[in-house]
């Protein structure tokens, strides 16, 4: 604050330097304590954001995931894995603001360690499940769609047999028949 600020907060006294609008709007104490009281919330909320923050710098963790993403490999692992720490996270700050105990944090971690294997069985068998139906329904079509011979006119190959010939516009296979 050595640096003089610009002419006209020179006449008036420091503190009122940063609040000049303010101040000179005619306020009442009450509205001066309201603005105060926010001023103290938003100081706390800003230092219980900085304490809750890991030891770990989390730009560094989503530094090391975007480099693993990067190299394009196993991304969703890598991904899920972010998350499911940031999903912990909240968990473990919920459970400590509802239960107030280590136990029952590590419940909490464990159940959801649980259910996130289960879901995770849940999605690998729905996957499987839906590869096994897509294989199927493929083998099923090309069942059905084995080539259909689309014959063209037919061509009279001995008038005394009354044998015939006709010949697949699509593949040129032939077939010779008789007609009764
Ligand atoms: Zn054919």
């Amino acid at each position: 604050m050595d640096v003089p600020e610009a002419s006209h907060s020179q006449d008036e006294p420091p503190d009122a330097a940063n609040s000049s609008n303010v101040s000179s709007v005619s306020l009442t104490p009450h509205m001066l304590a309201k603005i105060e009281r926010n001023r103290q919330r938003a100081l706390m909320l800003r230092q219980a954001r900085l304490a809750s923050r890991p030891s770990s710098a989390p730009e560094a963790t989503c530094a090391k995931v975007a480099k693993i993403i990067d190299s394009g490999a196993g991304f969703f692992i890598e991904e899920e894995t972010t998350e499911d720490e940031q999903q912990e996270k909240r968990v473990v700050k919920r459970s400590l603001e509802v239960w107030g105990s280590e136990e029952a944090l590590e419940e909490a971690k464990e159940s959801r360690e649980e259910n996130r294997d289960v879901q995770k069985q849940k999605r690998f068998n729905k996957k499987v499940k839906e590869l096994r139906r897509a294989v199927r329904s493929s083998m099923f079509k090309k069942d059905t769609s084995i080539h259909q011979h689309v014959y063209g006119p037919e061509e009279l190959l001995d008038e005394e047999e009354d044998l015939y010939r006709k010949v697949c516009q699509t593949c040129g296979h032939e077939l010779t028949f008789e007609k009764m």
